[in-house]
């Protein structure tokens, strides 16, 4: 008989933002298969195999989820926060777009809390009007793009949240990214750095653009770029639900 693959996300950090379903999903695998640290998240038992990887091989990941169902056991591949948000869901689909029969496949995909929402949730509203997510990090598409994309996004008002801001092998572009939002939204509007949110180690700094350096972001960070209607209340900050 064929197993199954569930593609599930962990929440981003704290155990109380874990789904029930995912749970439930983690108590009934054969197999867990994800990136080292997520991986942590997981308690070990008899009978569960954890099965750990690098981050930069998803499609390899994804190939291996989909072998081990065919062998007939219960995978679920773990992601940090929504397993579709720059993650995992997305890879295991483009590997079964490869195979011959894909609704021989049962597959399902867990909804997680995404990183840009814990952390808006702890810095306020910053998301309260129209926005939109990027992931800064050039891997998986040309650096050209991402410009092109902050550029449009800044141009049509959007509030913004950066996955992947940074990284050692990266550690130039974030620079360019905030000289790129100084030019095109001042450097008045507020950005909010917003570090492992829900773990112990959470740090969050608001700021203005003219203020932000490249050093308040690294590779637990989300960065959250207000509109131009983006303010403070006291220790919060908010984007009105009205603009225009
Ligand atoms: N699927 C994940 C995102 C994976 S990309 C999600 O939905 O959250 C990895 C990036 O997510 C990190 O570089 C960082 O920008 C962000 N991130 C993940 N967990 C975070 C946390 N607890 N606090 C802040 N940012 C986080």
């Amino acid at each position: 008989m064929s197993g199954s693959v569930i593609i599930a996300g962990l929440g981003p950090g704290d155990d109380r933002l874990l789904t029930h379903e995912v749970q439930e999903a983690l108590a009934e695998a054969t197999d867990v298969i994800g990136y080292i640290p997520y991986l942590g998240r997981v308690a070990p038992r008899p009978g569960l195999t954890l099965h750990a990887s690098d981050n930069r091989v998803e499609l390899e990941r994804a190939n291996h989820a989909l072998d081990l169902a065919e062998a007939g056991r219960r995978v679920v591949v773990v992601s940090s926060g929504d397993p579709g948000v720059f993650a995992m869901a997305a890879a295991v689909f483009e590997a079964l777009a490869r195979r011959r029969d894909p609704d021989a496949h049962d597959i399902r995909v867990l909804p997680g809390i995404t990183a840009m929402l814990a952390a808006a949730a702890r810095l306020g509203a910053p998301l309260g009007h129209d926005f939109c997510a990027i992931n800064l990090s050039d891997n998986l598409k040309p650096w050209a793009l991402v410009e092109t994309r902050l550029r449009l996004a800044a141009r049509a008002g959007f509030a913004m949240a950066f996955y992947n801001p940074r990284s050692r092998s990266r550690p130039h572009q974030f620079g360019r990214a905030l000289d790129l939002l100084r030019e095109e939204c001042g450097g008045d509007r507020l950005i909010s750095f917003a570090r492992a949110v829900t773990t112990a180690e959470e740090r969050l700094l608001t700021v203005t653009l003219a203020e932000a350096v490249p050093d308040m972001a690294d590779m637990r960070t989300v960065v959250i770029l207000g509109n131009a209607d983006t303010r403070r209340v006291g220790r919060f900050v908010y984007t009105p639900r009205s603009a225009g």
